[in-house]
């Protein structure tokens, strides 16, 4: 809102004297907002092809008009374009285009531009068709992960539409905060875990219809399959649902339930409340990954550091959005971050060892310079960027840290963030000149 005012302010000064507006005077309010996604799925008998309809309505935020929007089809990048396993069909609400982006973006042209405030919606018949593979959207022989599937509305910002490539070195996802209502029709010897809250009611013979609501979420995930189902609660109150594979113990999911609950309180603790009342984790030693962030929804290995990690992406890319391919900075170093301080790692001289590959290499890279550098991502972006926060809070001091990242949290809580603001935020937390401390880190 600030800052939407200024801009115009500055406008009209620049009119009133006469003066072109300035090139910079773009609304940069992120627009369509207020996404409320309703979709309707039925599966076959093995969870790997799902039908339906999807509908979302929105908000157009930005005083520019909006004339389009974009659905991104993120999975898309698991086909072969155009034989793709997303179809869109019928849509209704505005007139489609092509396929652009590797077939992982469809520009809907408005019947008429939506000028601030004004609300539209588009919908849709979808199918899904999960390919085999131990991935995000893949199917490990009878467990299915569908993550990414379905069709999600597209940023325009101060730089204009985001219509980044799909990335398999990290995550291209840039989403904001959203409302979904999905029921998933399916048999009832498959287990759905899901964002959000869910709720099983009969469906035809043999099958359950799940319901799933979650609120304030940037994308919906869930999976299917007959797994083995575990429940706990948080000291604080969070249901912890742990679904596990035919291969991994029942010791095994005891141990990450706990990892589950106990790291979920300690993030709580220092970032804030977690407000999704659930938590899905679903394992499978099979994943090519560590572990795989969705809001309310996580795919790990058994591995304590790999969920604390995906878990601490609750509050960095779920509650406290980013750009992840501008900046994959800000949610993973942080996510990194916080697993280090819940594992108790202080990081000590672990900035002493850091090595630069080149001039160019910086923390603060998008993922167009990582996956160009992809041998160096992890090693910058997770290591070099924890340990820069670990330096961070050296310099400033723990009690300033740890208020730093709480009230940087809350002040964009269900927002999206910036490198800027998280720059301002710090040097507010300080009386310290951080200049040269963002130079020496490369951020
Ligand atoms: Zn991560």
């Amino acid at each position: 809102m600030i800052r939407r005012m200024l801009t115009f302010c500055t406008i009209a000064i620049a009119l009133a004297a006469g003066l072109p507006a300035p090139a910079w005077a773009v609304d940069a309010t992120r627009t369509p907002g207020s996404a409320s996604y309703t979709v309707n799925l039925t599966s076959n008998a093995s969870g790997t092809t799902w039908t339906g309809h999807e509908s979302v309505s929105f908000t157009n935020l930005s005083a520019d008009p909006l004339t389009e929007v974009y659905l991104r089809l993120w999975d898309n990048y698991h086909g072969s374009c155009p034989s793709t396993p997303i179809t869109v069909t019928n849509v209704t609400g505005g007139t489609a285009g092509s396929l652009t982006v590797a077939c992982t973006a469809l520009k809907i042209t408005l019947p008429a531009p939506l000028a601030q405030g004004q609300n539209g919606s588009v919908g849709f018949d979808l199918s899904i068709v999960v390919p085999s593979g131990a991935d995000r959207f893949g199917h490990d022989g009878a467990y299915n992960f569908i993550g990414n599937a379905l069709p999600v509305l597209a940023v325009r910002d101060g730089a204009g539409w985001h219509l980044d490539p799909y990335t398999n070195n990290g995550e291209s996802f840039y989403q904001l905060a959203s409302d979904y209502r999905v029921t998933l029709d399916h048999p009832s010897s498959l287990l759905v875990p899901a964002t959000g809250t869910s709720v099983d009611t009969p469906g035809g013979s043999g099958r359950t219809i799940t319901t799933a609501t979650a609120s304030h979420v940037r994308e919906f995930a869930w999976g299917a399959g007959a797994f083995t189902k575990t429940t706990g609660t948080t000291t604080t109150g969070v249901t912890v649902n742990v679904y596990r594979v035919s291969g991994i113990s029942a010791a095994s999911a005891t141990s990450m339930m706990n990892t589950a609950k106990n790291s979920l309180v300690a993030h709580a603790g220092r970032f804030g409340a977690y407000p999704y009342g659930e938590v899905d984790v679903v394992l499978d030693n099979n994943f090519w990954f560590g572990g795989m962030e969705y809001p309310g929804f996580v795919l790990d290995l058994v591995s304590s550091t790999a969920l604390a990690h995906e878990l601490a992406h609750q509050w960095w890319y779920g509650i406290v959005g980013d750009d992840e391919y501008n900046t994959p900075w800000l949610d993973e170093s942080f996510a990194d971050y916080a697993t280090d301080l819940y594992q108790g790692i202080s990081g000590t001289n672990c900035w002493n060892s850091v090595s630069w590959q080149s001039s160019a290499e910086k923390i603060s890279n998008s993922m167009a310079y990582w996956d160009a550098h992809s041998s160096r991502y992890g090693t910058v972006v997770y290591t070099y960027g924890k340990c820069a926060l670990h330096d961070l809070r050296r310099l400033i001091g723990t009690t300033a840290m740890q208020t730093l990242l709480h009230d940087y949290a809350a002040s964009h809580w269900y927002g999206i963030s910036t490198v800027a603001d998280f720059k301002a935020a710090a040097q507010a937390a300080t009386t310290v000149d951080l200049s040269s401390f963002w130079t020496t880190h490369r951020i």
